[in-house]
Parts: C-alpha cells; structure tokens; sequence
C-alpha cells in the first residue's frame, strides 16, 4: 500500500509529487499526462510573451525529475476512487487498482468550448481561454469576450483596463445586473451585444473575427484575439461520490487542503480555492503534500512499504 496516492499531473499534482518524494514518503502519481493544462500557450501576432506569468520553469523542473523517477508515477486515466477499511482504493482505466493510505486529487478544470465551425482550427491561436493569464498582452487592442457569468466580466473588466475596445458577447443577460456587470456598461470602451451567439471563428494563421448571431442579425467582428469565458467544468466527477463538492461540481477545501474526508485532500483548479493560474496551483499542491504528510504522521504506524507498483 503507497502512504499517498495522488491523480493529475498538472502544477499541482506535479508539486505534491515532488514535495511528498522530499519528504520519503512512498507516493504514487497517477495521471493521463504531465504538465497539465501548462501544455497550452497562446499565439497571436506581435505580442510581447514576457508579459504573461506561466511557471513554465518550475513545472519543466519538475515534469524532468518526474519523467526521470518512473517508479513514482503511471500514466493511466483514474476512473474511480473508495474508501476501504485502511485508505483509499484507485481504479484506473487500464484495470489496475492501487491502494493508499491518503490521496491527493488534483485533476484540475476544463474550459468550455464554444464548440462551431473554426473553434479547432484557431484554439490557441488567436482564440483564448484564460484571460487572467493573457489579458496584460493586449495593451491598446481590440478584443472580444464571450460568457455572461463572473469569469467574462472580469475578463472585460481586465481587457478594458488596458485595451482600446472590448466586445462582449453575452448569450443571455447572467450576471449583468451585478455591481461588476453594471460597471463595466458604463465604460466607454465596453460594448455588450446581449443575446448574441457565437456561430463561427473565422482566419487565415490566426483567428481574425466571429461571426455572431441573434435572430436574424448576423454580424462580423474583427479583433486581435477572442476570449472564450464560460464557466470551468472541474474534473470532480471520479471523487463526487467520496467528497463534498460545491454546486459548480469544485471538490471544497479547507486553509490545509483538507476535503470532508479525513485523508483524502484536493488541490488547484479542481477545488473551490479562488482563481486559476499555475503558481497558485504550484502552492495548493505544495500545501497539500504537506497536509498530507502530517497527517500520515499521525496514522498508526503499520508495515513499511517500499517504492514500487503494489497492484492492491
Ligand atoms: C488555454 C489556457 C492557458 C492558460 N495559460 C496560463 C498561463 O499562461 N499562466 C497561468 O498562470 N495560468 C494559465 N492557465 C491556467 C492554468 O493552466 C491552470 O490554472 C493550471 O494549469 C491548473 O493546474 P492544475 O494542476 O490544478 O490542473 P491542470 O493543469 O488542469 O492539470 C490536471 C491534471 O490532471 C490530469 N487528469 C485529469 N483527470 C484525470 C483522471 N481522471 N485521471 C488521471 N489524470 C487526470 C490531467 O491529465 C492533468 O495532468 C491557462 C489555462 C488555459 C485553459
């Protein structure tokens, strides 16, 4: 039986990885790949990429020993996770099961997609999903967001500190009526196209424009990039059954990482924890581990396992 088991090998996972190999603990990473959503960058023209904040050092550092240690990891997907009498049991989708006797989820959240014709061709070029991490690249730009919830008005809210104009697409009204919402109307620079769906991405190299549509108004907008904003899809699926999730399906933490089950602790963009950018999930992941190791520290101490994969 490993002391830690822990699933996704995205900046969190990957941290509490190495945190826990620190700290001689006989931990497995299971995970569909390393590095997790780091693996995306965005392209566009002429944009100066030293202003985005990526962890990209830190996370190579740590995908190179991880892919160097190959005992402590498995590159499979996890499909299910239970509780047994001394821990957890790991199913994967290759049919192995592993045994811990604490775990670490941290399998992180999936932006929408707009899913229309173009939506492929341009993803990441041109076309964006994070604007948190891209925003400061288009100074003096015209932009377009699309989404209605928080994760779009802050987007605008963002863009339309330092860019020339921003459009916003809303499908429908959400949370325009909040005080976020009402101020960013009242900007100069903010123009709302509400009841607006995205219906193509159209470009040569880079996305170039949409096509929007409401009824029978079709319009064209050109700008130099397009931030798709709808609400991330947590992959909490696999532990649903084990933790407590909010009503956005995001496992709920404590200060310590700690889930309503005691050994069982999440970290990064799957959790409840606030915004999702690689350095915070550097340090949940680090919190975790630590979390972790304490409490492992305080479990009756029981036969010692060695490193290795232990079929349960
Ligand atoms: C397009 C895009 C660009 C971004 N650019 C930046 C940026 O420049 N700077 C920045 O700070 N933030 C950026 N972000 C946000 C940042 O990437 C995330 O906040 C961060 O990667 C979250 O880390 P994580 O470890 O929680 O999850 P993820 O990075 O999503 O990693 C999750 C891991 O879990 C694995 N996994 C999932 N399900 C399973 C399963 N069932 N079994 C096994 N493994 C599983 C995945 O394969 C992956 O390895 C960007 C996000 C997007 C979408």
């Amino acid at each position: 039986m490993y002391d830690l088991i822990i699933i996704g090998g995205g900046p969190a996972g990957l941290t509490a990885t190495i945190y826990a190999l620190r700290k001689r603990l006989n931990v497995l990473l299971i995970t569909k790949d390393l590095g997790g959503k780091t693996n995306y960058r965005l392209q566009c023209p002429d944009l100066d990429h030293h202003l985005v904040i990526n962890g990209e050092e830190v996370v190579n550092r740590f995908v190179n020993e991880i892919e160097y240690l190959d005992f402590a990891r498995v590159m499979d997907k996890t499909e299910g996770v239970e509780r047994v009498h001394d821990g957890f049991r790991v199913r994967t989708r290759s049919g192995k099961e592993y045994a811990g006797k604490a775990l670490i989820i941290a399998t992180g959240a999936n932006a929408q997609r707009l899913d229309v014709p173009g939506e492929k061709n341009f993803m990441m070029r041109g076309l964006c999903y994070s604007a948190v991490s891209y925003a400061p690249l288009f100074i003096d730009r015209e932009t377009v967001v699309i989404g209605d919830g928080s994760l779009a008005l802050r987007a605008t809210a963002e863009l339309a500190q330092i860019g020339k104009q921003v459009t916003l697409i809303a499908p429908t009204h959400g949370e325009l009526d909040t005080p976020l919402g009402k101020r960013l109307l009242a900007l100069p620079n903010v123009t709302l196209m509400e009841g607006y769906r995205v219906e193509a991405v159209q470009g040569d190299e880079y996305a170039r424009a949409i096509v929007v549509k409401s009824g029978a108004n079709v319009h064209e907008i050109r700008a130099s990039a397009f931030f798709v904003e709808l609400d991330l899809i947590p992959n909490s699926g696999l532990a649903s059954d084990l933790v407590d999730c909010d009503s956005k399906g995001c496992i709920k933490i404590d200060e310590r990482n700690r889930t309503n089950v005691p050994g069982v602790f999440a970290a990064g963009d799957v959790t409840d924890a606030f915004a999702e950018q690689v350095l915070i999930s550097i340090g949940e992941g680090a919190k975790a581990a630590l979390a972790a190791y304490e409490y492992l520290l305080e479990q009756p101490v029981t036969e010692l396992a060695g490193h290795g994969e232990r079929p349960y």
